[in-house]
Parts: C-alpha cells; structure tokens; sequence
C-alpha cells in the first residue's frame, strides 16, 4: 500500500482525497504535521492559494522539512497554488520551496480566460487528450535546468516535471479523469 501524503492546509485537499481514493493500492493521508510528513511515499501540494498555503507551512514549521524531503527524492506533485509554491522563481515576488527551475507567473490567463476547461493531448501521460480545468491559474513561463514541458497550450507552459517534482497549472483532482494521479504515483517506483 502506498501512502500518498496531501498537504491539507487550505484549497482542494478533499478532491484529491478523493481521487486517490478510487486508485487501487493507494492510501491518502492529510499532512499537516511533520509526524505526517514523514510517514508518506509522496505528497500533492493542493490548489488554493499559495500565499495562504506558504504562511502556513512556516507557521506549522513544515517548510524546511519539506523542502529537505523533496530535496532527498520523495515524489512531489503541485497542482495550480502548489506548483507556484514549488517555483525557484515567481514574476513579481519571492518564491517559496524554491526546488524546480520554473519561473512562474501568477493568475495568469486574463479575465475572460480566469477560469475555463479545454483538453489535450499529454503524450507522457497517456495517448488521449486530457481534461484540464484552470482556475485563476498561473503560467510556467520558461523552464531551465532539468525541468522538463509535459503540455503547453497555444504556447505557454502548462505542466513540466524535473526529476521527483511535477507541476500542473491545471487541477485533474476537479475531474473524474484519474490519469495525471497514476501518472504521479507510477514516479514513485521511478
Ligand atoms: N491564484 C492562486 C494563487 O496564485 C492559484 C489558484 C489555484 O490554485 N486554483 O495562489
């Protein structure tokens, strides 16, 4: 059984609860603790609101936990608030875990675009398109380093993934679509 952690703070903690409830061979556990923490095979970092999700990670003490944890191979996947929170870079303000080599720009579709649904194609996932559901969700402008695309839409970065760490703009726990979750759990045999 593997123990997928959700960092359960603020935003789509229950969504992601869940879908990984439906996967066989999976169990979730809400992570708010370092006990928590440091009992899971991997953790999702939720959509939300990173500013709110990153105030609470100091005020709990997790950050640096965290980052070491991440930093020495535990499987991480940040949908929407979550991969900002993974970004070396944020236009405009200071990043938080600071671990993939993402530059990110915050509620970045304009207003008409601030929360939509379309579909794609993500060839390493799968050889169907995707459902993906953005809300207020943010850019990966540019990737350096390791950090691999996995699907942009006319242009812009939507999802990459470098080494341990995936990173969604979109948020697959919003569908009934359980393949970006088994995408992420197939990394932890990786
Ligand atoms: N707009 C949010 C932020 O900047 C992210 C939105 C989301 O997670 N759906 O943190």
């Amino acid at each position: 059984m593997k123990k997928i952690g959700i960092l359960s703070y603020q935003g789509t903690v229950a969504e992601h609860k869940k879908a990984l409830s439906k996967i066989e061979g999976v169990k979730p556990v809400e992570v708010k603790t370092l006990e928590a923490l440091n009992s899971v095979d991997a953790l999702i970092i939720p959509g939300g609101e990173s500013t709110t999700i990153s105030k609470l990670l100091n005020i709990f003490g997790l950050m640096e936990p965290l980052r070491r944890r991440i930093e020495s191979g535990m499987p991480v996947w940040g949908t929407c608030a979550g991969l900002i929170l993974l970004a070396k870079e944020i236009e405009g303000e200071a990043a938080h875990l600071k671990l993939m080599d993402i530059s990110v720009k915050r509620n970045a579709f304009g207003r008409q675009l601030d929360s939509f649904y379309t579909s794609r194609l993500i060839p390493r996932v799968d050889d169907s398109p995707l459902p993906l559901v953005f809300i207020r969700a943010p850019l990966i402008k540019s990737v350096s380093k390791d950090a691999e695309i996995l699907c942009e839409i006319d242009g812009n970065i939507v999802a990459a993934k470098q080494n341990n760490m995936l990173a969604t703009s979109f948020h697959p726990e919003f569908t009934d679509d359980l393949r970006m979750h088994k995408y992420f759990i197939d990394m932890i045999k990786e």
